[in-house]
C-alpha cells in the first residue's frame, strides 16, 4: 500500500478516524481482553476472519490497528504486526518463517540480543544459523544452500555503521525463493523504504525513534504482502504476542513527530560527527552519510536521511581513561537503547559480537545518540570528556 500522501502527510493522518471517536483528534486507548458478541452466529463469523474483526484483545483490538495501520501506511507495507519490544518483532518474523532443518543467513552486525535469540532459540529449535560479512553484497549467492529460508539485514548495522547492499541482496534472495528480512530501526521508515529495494519483512524496535521519547517498549514487523503479513500474524497469534494498549498509545502518538524530531537529530548528529572529525583523540567516525565513509556510497544511492546514532573509534585509550570520560558527562547519559529525545553514550565492544568477520579497530568504541539539545551545548560537553579522558 503507497499513500498519495508525502510521508509528513502520512505521519500526521495515518492511523486516525476522529469522525469514529466523537471528533476526538487522537485515537483512544481500548483496554481489553473479553470483546462481547450480540449472538453465536456474529462469534462464529468473527472467528472465522479473526485478523478482519476485534475478537479477543491478544488479536488485536482498535488500538493496535492505530498504530499499525499508521506504520504500514508511511513503510509501504501491506499491514503490520506490532509486538511487545523490537526483540519481540524480531524473534515473531524469524519464527514465522523458519522450521527444525533450515538454514537462516545473519548479518555478522546485527544487534547483540538478534544474534543471542538466533544463537539460543532458534538453533535449539533445529535451525542452522550463519553469520554473514555485512558486506557481502551479492556473493551472498555462494552462501545461500537449499535449506536457506531466511536472509536477515540490518543496516547500517547498528553498532558499526556498515552499510549493506540490500537490492544485491534481494535480487539474489528472490532467485533463490529465500524470505528477505531487515532490521530498519536506524533509518526508520522515513530514510530508508525496504519494500522498494526488495525486502519481504521489515522490522522496528519502535521502542527507539518512533516512541522517540525513552518511556515505551515496542516493536512492529511490517509486511511486504498479504501471504507474508498472515504468516508474522499467526505466529504472534499462536504465541501470544501483543503490545499493551497504553504503549500503543504512546507509540502512535510519538509517529506524529517522528518527522520532525528525525531532521533534528539528523542535522545535529551530522554536526556533531563532523565536529569529532577533527579531534585528536578520535581515530574514525562511522557514520555513513559522512562523505568518507566506507559505506556512503551505498548510503547516498539507498537512504533518504541519516539518525541521530553513530559510533566513534578512538585512538588507544585503557578502559579507565573511558570511564573518567563517560562517568562524569553532564548532558550524556550512560544507558541502553537510543532514539529519544536525550543524548546518550555508550563504550561497546563489537569484537565481542562478531564471528564472521574480525573488529579491527585503532582503540575503544563510543556509541552515541545525538538528541534534541543544543548542538554546542553537546559538543562543549564532549569536549570537557575529552579533557578528562586525556588527562591521567
Ligand atoms: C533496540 C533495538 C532492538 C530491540 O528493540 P527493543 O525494543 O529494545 O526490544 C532491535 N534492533 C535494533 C537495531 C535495536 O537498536
Amino acid at each position: 500500500m503507497t499513500s498519495k500522501y508525502q510521508p509528513d502527510t502520512v505521519l500526521t493522518h495515518a492511523g486516525r478516524d476522529p469522525s469514529a471517536n466523537h471528533g476526538v483528534v487522537n485515537p483512544p486507548v481500548y483496554h481489553a481482553s473479553t470483546i462481547l458478541f450480540d449472538t453465536m452466529d456474529d462469534l462464529a463469523k468473527g472467528y472465522a476472519e479473526r485478523y478482519a474483526h476485534y475478537t479477543y484483545g491478544r488479536t488485536g483490538t482498535p488500538t493496535s490497528h492505530a498504530f499499525e495501520t499508521a506504520v504500514a501506511a508511511l513503510e509501504g507495507a501491506h499491514a503490520a504486526v506490532s509486538a511487545p519490544s523490537g526483540l519481540s518483532a524480531v524473534a515473531i518474523a524469524l519464527d514465522a518463517f523458519t522450521k527444525a532443518g533450515d538454514h537462516v543467513l545473519v548479518v555478522d552486525a546485527a544487534y547483540g540480543p538478534t544474534r543471542d535469540y538466533c544463537d539460543k532459540v532458534l538453533s535449539r529449535h533445529g535451525v542452522t544459523v550463519e553469520y554473514y560479512d555485512p558486506l557481502i553484497g551479492g556473493d551472498i549467492a555462494r552462501l545461500i544452500r537449499d535449506e536457506t529460508r531466511v536472509i536477515f539485514m540490518e543496516s547500517p548495522g547498528s553498532l558499526t555503521f556498515e552499510v549493506q547492499d540490500v537490492p544485491a541482496i534481494t535480487a539474489v534472495a528472490k532467485a533463490r525463493g529465500v524470505v528477505t528480512m531487515i532490521d530498519n530501526t536506524w533509518a526508520t521508515p522515513l530514510f530508508f523504504k525496504p519494500f522498494d529495494h526488495g525486502v519481504d519483512v521489515s522490522i522496528h524496535a519502535a521502542t527507539k525513534y518512533m516512541v522517540g521519547h525513552a518511556d515505551a517498549m515496542m516493536g512492529v514487523v511490517c509486511c511486504a504482502t498479504r501471504d507474508l503479513f498472515m504468516a508474522v500474524k499467526i505466529q504472534a497469534h499462536l504465541q501470544g504476542i501483543c503490545a499493551g494498549p497504553d504503549d500503543l498509545y504512546l507509540a502512535q502518538r510519538g509517529l506524529r513527530s517522528m518527522a520532525v524530531r528525525l531532521r533534528h537529530h539528523e542535522k545535529s548528529a551530522l554536526e556533531v560527527a563532523r565536529w569529532l572529525q577533527d579531534r585528536k583523540e578520535v581515530a574514525r567516525v562511522l557514520h555513513p552519510a559522512l562523505p568518507d565513509d566506507p559505506g556512503h556510497a551505498l548510503w547516498s544511492r539507498d537512504f533518504t536521511g541519516s539518525s541521530g546514532l553513530f559510533s566513534v573509534v578512538l585512538n588507544p585509550y585503557d578502559r579507565k581513561a573511558v570511564n573518567r570520560m563517560v562517568d562524569d558527562m553532564d548532558l550524556f547519559g550512560i544507558g541502553f537503547s537510543w532514539g529519544g529525545y536525550e543524548s546518550l553514550i555508550m563504550p561497546q565492544s563489537p569484537d565481542r559480537s562478531r564471528t564472521a568477520t574480525a573488529w579491527q579497530a585503532e582503540g575503544p568504541l563510543l556509541r552515541l545518540h545525538i538528541g534534541l539539545e543544543d548542538v554546542e551545548d553537546l559538543k562543549r560537553d564532549l569536549a570537557a570528556g575529552f579533557e578528562r579522558l586525556g588527562k591521567e
